[in-house]
């Protein structure tokens, strides 16, 4: 047992005592700082390089299916038949062709402007354009400021990603009730985001749990690996101090796990959204066509379980090099 002093001793000083009477020594605040540092670039160099090796060849497999498949092969007919079988006109969902979305015309509807660079200038024009200036916005309480920058910022996400979405990159259900592809190169993306509108516009658990969810994935997957890496490695045969210190340390050591697990309930709701399109698919397309939509969306579901796995591996990986630098050190064999 320890005394009231030494354990007061162990307290004040970066002392680790194990269970078996072996001293240890925890790195001191810097190299735990490097070691986070070293951790997530070497994550993020490794989470690039698997991109590039396994989750690039799936996405040029899937452009080059889709753009096999011109406008004309799809046609206005299909399109109607899809919206009366999803029943989306009872829902309020329209389908936008991206190609027909002026991108400047999209803007000034968003009541927005390009945020290509940050400067003064723009940061003034944006806000004037949100009804205040810089002048006003410092007058705003903080309440107010947060509040107007975050729907700058969603409408800036929103003007970034329908760029993608006309040009063809990406094709998306959004918030405004609306399925958006470019039919001419993305058209057999149709149908898996009706099934993502399905899933909007239900009241059963795709809509309450992962919907819902799915946008928190990358916040939640940051605030985990935030705790795996601040958490410091523990000595061999070091107790727990507590409750905390427990969940804290399978945090850590499960940080891959965690990390790739987030993910599944993402990737559930993409292969039923899937399942739903295809469904539909099969009425509307020729068998030539459903074939390829069913190819599409084989490999749609990959980039997403991939992208959990990547992200289980980088995690680890960050954990693993941190602890490698910063792990407590042996000073006294016993104190026996
Ligand atoms: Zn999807």
């Amino acid at each position: 047992m320890q005394t009231a002093k030494k354990q007061a001793e162990v307290f004040m000083s970066n002392l680790i005592i194990t269970n078996d009477g072996k001293q240890y020594k925890s790195v001191n605040g810097f190299n735990g700082s490097i070691g986070i540092i070293a951790g997530l670039t070497g994550s993020t160099v490794l989470s690039t390089q698997l991109k590039k090796h396994t989750l690039k060849p799936v996405c040029i497999k899937m452009t080059k299916l889709y753009k096999s498949v011109p406008f004309s092969e799809i046609g206005y007919p299909a399109i109607e038949k899809a919206k009366k079988i999803a029943q989306l006109d009872k829902k309020g969902v329209k389908i936008v062709n991206a190609a027909d979305i002026n991108y400047d015309e999209y803007l000034k509807n968003l009541n927005m402007i390009e945020l290509n660079t940050m400067n003064k200038s723009i940061c003034n024009r944006l806000l004037s354009l949100n009804g205040t200036d810089i002048e006003g916005f410092k007058k705003l309480p903080f309440k107010n400021q947060f509040k107007l920058l975050k729907e700058i910022m969603k409408k800036h996400f929103q003007a970034v990603h329908i760029k993608h979405v006309i040009k063809g990159n990406v094709s998306s259900y959004m918030e405004t009730k609306t399925v958006v592809t470019n039919f001419n190169n993305r058209g057999l993306a149709l149908t898996h985001e009706i099934g993502h509108a399905i899933h909007h516009n239900s009241k059963g658990l795709w809509k309450n749990i992962m919907i819902k969810y799915k946008k928190n994935v990358p916040l939640l997957s940051a605030i985990f690996l935030t705790a795996a890496l601040i958490k410091r490695k523990k000595a061999d045969g070091e107790g727990y101090k507590n409750k905390f210190d427990k969940a804290t340390t399978f945090v850590k050591n499960n940080i891959g796990l965690i990390s790739t697990g987030l993910y599944v309930p993402t990737i559930a709701e993409e292969i039923h959204a899937s399942v739903l399109g295809n469904r539909i698919a099969k009425q509307i397309y020729s068998p030539e066509l459903y074939k390829k939509t069913v190819k599409i969306t084989k490999f749609g579901a990959l980039t997403y379980i991939i992208t959990g796995i990547i992200s289980g591996l980088s995690a680890w990986t960050a954990v693993k090099i941190k602890d490698l630098i910063a792990k407590p050190k042996l000073i006294k064999n016993s104190d026996k």
